[in-house]
């Protein structure tokens, strides 16, 4: 995979999985651009860290249901390096409970995030690829997105809607030399999940056909070859990266 002389975008980008993503793009060429919802200094932290690794990185606090804040990333982007080759809509929180108990500011929150987010995102970045005639948008929607989950009908809903999307987008932009596709993970050990119970992890494992939960690089690599310009024939589709959790 070469991504020398390409920009990269990849939302949520600070820490596990978006964080994997931008240093698997940019260890092979890409420059990379991360926003995420921390404070400045955590970001620069990460920023440093991919530096420190050879990689040409910026950062960004900015929220990705707030359209403005994702605008003027963009810009920014486009200012500095001309162009942005690749969007990783990655940034996706979850807020769990069961259904009857779900707060409505929870339910509203992981849709933000995951829905209205990267519809924001998309819009902003499209704009410059279709003007280049090129683009690579990768959605992370989730297992969950595909076969539900106790406790996470919020989650559920935003994820599924992230494949919708993701096809509708294909279909769209395809004439313009533009692929959309999505990446489903199951259980990866990040942030995300370390808050879970050890017995519903366990639980979990248990139908993990692999026996042991994802790795974010794991993640990052089926990111990175939807990315690259061998997945040009690639667009509307989904790689599932779960173990063997779901099989389609
Ligand atoms: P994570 O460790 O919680 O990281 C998510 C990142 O997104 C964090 O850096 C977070 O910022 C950032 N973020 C949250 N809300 C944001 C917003 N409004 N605007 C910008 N950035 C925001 O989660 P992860 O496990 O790496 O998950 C990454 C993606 O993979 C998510 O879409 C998630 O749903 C999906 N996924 C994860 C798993 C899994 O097992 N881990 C499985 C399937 C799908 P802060 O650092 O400030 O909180």
């Amino acid at each position: 995979m070469d991504f020398e002389n390409q920009v990269a975008m990849v939302t949520g980008g600070r820490r596990g999985i978006g964080l994997a993503i931008a240093q698997v793009l940019g260890q092979n060429g890409a420059r990379v651009a991360i926003n995420d919802v921390a404070p400045e200094e955590e970001i620069e932290k990460t920023v440093e860290e991919l530096k420190k690794q050879g990689i040409n990185a910026r950062g960004y606090v900015a929220d990705v249901t707030k359209k403005e804040e994702i605008k003027a990333v963009v810009q920014d982007i486009i200012n500095t390096w001309g162009q942005i080759d690749i969007l990783v809509n990655n940034a996706g929180i979850t807020k769990d409970a069961l259904f009857v108990r779900m707060k409505d500011e929870d339910w509203k929150a992981v849709l933000e995030v995951g829905v209205q987010g990267i519809y924001y995102c998309t819009k902003e970045v499209l704009r410059y690829m279709m003007r280049r005639q090129y683009g690579r948008i990768i959605n992370i929607s989730s297992a969950v997105g595909v076969m539900g989950n106790v406790g996470q009908a919020n989650y559920a809903t935003a994820k599924a809607a992230v494949l919708g999307f993701t096809k509708s987008l294909a279909r769209e932009v395809a004439p313009l030399g533009i692929t959309a596709n999505a990446v489903a993970p199951g259980f990866i050990n990040t942030e995300m999940t370390k808050k879970l119970p050890e017995e519903v992890r366990e639980t979990w494992l248990q139908q993990v056909p692999l026996r042991r939960w994802g790795e974010p690089e794991e993640v990052a690599q089926a990111v990175a070859f939807l990315a690259s310009r061998a997945a040009g024939y690639i667009t509307g589709q989904t790689i599932h990266v779960n173990g063997g959790l779901v099989m389609i």
